[in-house]
């Protein structure tokens, strides 16, 4: 089955065709982040019209890429939420004029659920039950996936997402946008093994699984303005305490679930210093649960993901339960 992906849901315009949930045969990704270096963050009327100009040119790439045409295309899938609406709406209303004009099925698909399976896309995939840590610039959630099918909420931020608290810290030092990928290069600077700086951990001994980040966030603020502290150790400080928190918790899930693998997914689960975290991390070992992270490139946001998605939850009475708000897709 080849399954068209459409991705729009922020600032990343993406299409992709892919075999059977697991071969890419072509994923485009065109992305607006350098207009949004300008402002210091996503102005969503930008990224909306951002995403009316590149859609057409996306697709066009991507079917000439993968060899094929429309016409050969077996399904349409696409992000139908969560995601900034006027993004979604363009990237929705092109997935629906081609199912309707080329009279092929539309598959709508949870933009958080497709972040996992990126891990589809991989030559080793994980094995159920697992654990999926959903680390992006908008969610962080932990999820408990027995099959395809069966997906439990565990946790989530009670405030910030991960990326958000990465984005917001990089602002404060400076360092511009997006924060994660500065933060991680000025965490790199600081060489020395001792600091006075102790950030928070939040949550990170609490009996729930939820996360929150917007203290932290604080603590940073606040040290960055005694002017004690270089920027480049409060990065690393920052990046330390988060990953730190991240994985303890998800180390947690695992120990009071049963399961056979931990998958991140979303757009810090780029972060260098989480995968070694996590690659490395002996409890897990321990336990010999295997840890499955996309490779960077497929971290972020990308239509593969979606394609892959749809493949694996083509039934649409099913993806009513993941995906609420489908009203996007049905009322009519
Ligand atoms: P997504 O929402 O999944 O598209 O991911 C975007 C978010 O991931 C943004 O908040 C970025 O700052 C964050 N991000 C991207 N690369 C990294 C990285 N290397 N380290 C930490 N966060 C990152
Ligand atoms: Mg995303």
């Amino acid at each position: 089955m080849t399954i068209l992906g459409i991705e729009t849901s922020c600032d990343e315009t993406s299409a992709a065709v892919v075999l059977n949930g697991r071969t890419i045969l072509s994923n485009v990704v065109s992305s607006s982040v350098d207009f949004h270096k300008k402002t210091g963050g996503i102005v969503p009327e930008v990224a909306a019209r951002k995403q009316v100009e590149s859609i057409i040119p996306v697709l066009d790439e991507c079917l000439s890429l993968a060899k094929t045409t429309l016409k050969k295309i077996d399904a349409i899938a696409v992000t139908a939420g969560p995601g900034l609406l006027g993004s979604l709406i363009v990237g929705t209303a092109t997935a629906k004029t081609l199912a309707l004009s080329l009279n092929k099925p539309l598959i709508p698909v949870n933009h958080l659920l497709a972040h996992i399976y990126a891990n589809w896309l991989e030559e080793n995939i994980p094995d159920f039950p697992l654990i999926s840590l959903i680390v992006s610039g908008g969610h962080t959630q932990l999820i408990l996936m027995k099959n395809h099918k069966d997906i439990k909420i565990l946790g989530e931020t009670r405030d910030d997402a991960a990326g958000e608290s990465f984005d917001k810290v990089a602002r404060i030092l400076n360092l511009g946008y997006p924060g994660g990928p500065a933060i991680e290069k000025k965490a790199l600077d600081f060489k020395s093994k001792e600091t006075s700086l102790v950030l928070p951990k939040p949550l990170i001994h609490s009996k729930d699984y939820d996360f929150s980040f917007s203290g932290l966030k604080t603590a940073a603020f606040t040290a960055f303005k005694t002017k004690k502290h270089t920027a480049c150790e409060i990065a690393h400080s920052f990046q330390e305490a988060v990953c730190e928190v991240l994985v303890k918790k998800t180390v947690k899930a695992v120990l009071e679930n049963k399961v056979n693998s931990v998958v991140l997914a979303g757009g810090v689960s780029a972060n260098k210093r989480l995968r070694e975290l996590f690659f490395k991390n002996e409890q897990l070992e321990k336990m010999k649960i295997k840890v499955y992270i996309p490779k960077i490139a497929l971290c972020t946001d990308n239509a593969a993901s979606i394609a892959s998605c749809a493949f694996y939850h083509r039934n649409i009475t099913q993806l009513e339960q993941v995906l609420p708000n489908s009203s996007l897709f049905f009322e009519n």
